[in-house]
């Protein structure tokens, strides 16, 4: 009886884009009181779903911070995702004085594409080569400026003359310059227990992204006439099952990245959503080309469940719900503090 207190007088927040839908609906059906901040456009699209209990308006993202005060009061629980790095910054995100569901520390390693390469190594997870300077080019590579930003402003270049040219202004930027795998991209989305230690597979997606996915369309002849070059901008997804004997290798690099991220970052480690965007080679091998340490948006095609949390859990339980499942849990057992950040 007195968990279920607990959960109503909680509300579970956050912004109002990227998941918060699936977030906010899952938070409702685990029992919590939902509440979205939004920018007026997305506040009004909200309206019309009926679980939403609260939404508050705000001219724009960065007003977040004057609610600060007012959110901590009311004890609210925050479910960052995607969005809070690219509108509020990954330093003021770290330092939002709320209650969060996630660890910290994780930012500063998945924000750091140097940092995340030392994670997957020490995890023993395969990774695209990587070139020093455009001098090393020697395959066709693909170069990644730092940030969560949906693949934006990523080119492909074949050589050195090739880089030089299109990186252009953008030298001093932080990138890297990764050989291009040719494969098949998969992004696989787990969720870490902190409460049981255990590692799910909760889905997989494929990213529809333009114009790289609609290049195939325009015959070889017609595009080099075009003179386009590929971009990797996401605007979509779509959803993805994979072959069963690879599932097991699958889950195991998760439990592995878990592992190493409590040997590398602190004892807690990552916890909680978390995506491996693999690129697969005809002989089956993951190639990692990011680490996303909190819930990713491929994530919404599976409401209200994907098949493999249908197999787990035979009930509606998509990523969303899990993260206030877990809340809910920790709650029960008197471990809230271990699963907030
Ligand atoms: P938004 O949802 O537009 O508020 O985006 C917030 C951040 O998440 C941006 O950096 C996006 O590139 C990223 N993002 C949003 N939706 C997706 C998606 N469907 N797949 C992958 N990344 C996404
Ligand atoms: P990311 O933001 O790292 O997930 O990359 C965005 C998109 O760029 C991916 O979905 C792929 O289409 C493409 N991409 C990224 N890295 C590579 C790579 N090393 N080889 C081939 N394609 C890549």
């Amino acid at each position: 009886m007195e968990s279920i207190n607990l959960r109503t007088m909680h509300t579970i927040a956050t912004l109002g884009s990227h998941s918060c839908l699936q977030i906010l609906k899952g938070a409702k059906e685990e029992g919590f009181k939902t509440l979205a901040i939004a920018i007026p456009k997305m506040a009004k699209f909200y309206k019309q779903f009926p679980f939403f209990d609260e939404i508050i308006e705000i001219p724009e993202w960065k007003d977040f911070f004057n609610l600060e005060a007012d959110l901590k009061k009311r004890n609210v629980l925050l479910i960052p995702h995607g969005s809070f790095v690219a509108y509020l910054g990954i330093e003021e995100s770290k330092k939002l004085d709320l209650p969060s569901f996630g660890n910290k520390k994780v930012l500063d390693w998945e924000a750091d594409r140097g940092k995340q390469r030392k994670w997957l190594e020490e995890a023993k997870i395969h990774i695209p080569k990587e070139f020093e300077t455009s001098s090393d080019i020697k395959s066709p590579v693909i170069v990644k400026f730092y940030g969560a930003e949906g693949g934006k402003g990523y080119f492909v270049a074949h050589s050195k003359e090739d880089f030089e040219k299109k990186i252009g202004g953008s030298r001093r930027r932080p990138h890297i310059i990764q050989e291009y795998v040719v494969g098949n991209p998969i992004y696989i989305h787990y969720f870490a227990s902190p409460l049981t230690g255990e590692v799910e597979i909760m889905s997989i997606d494929k990213r529809y992204e333009t114009n790289a996915d609609s290049l195939g369309r325009i015959p070889l002849r017609g595009q080099e006439k075009l003179d386009i070059e590929p971009s990797f901008v996401v605007v979509g997804n779509i959803p993805l099952t994979l072959r069963e004997s690879m599932l097991a290798e699958a889950q195991e690099m998760g439990e592995r990245l878990i592992n190493a991220s409590k040997k590398l970052i602190d004892s807690r480690g990552l916890y909680g959503p978390f995506c491996l965007e693999t690129i697969v080679t005809p002989d089956q091998r993951f190639y990692v080309i990011e680490i996303s340490a909190r819930i990713v948006a491929g994530t919404n095609i599976f409401i209200p469940h994907s098949p493999y949390t249908y197999l787990k859990y035979g009930e509606s339980m998509t990523t969303g719900r899990r993260i206030a499942r877990e809340i809910k849990l920790a709650m029960e057992q008197n471990k809230l503090d271990e699963v907030l950040g």
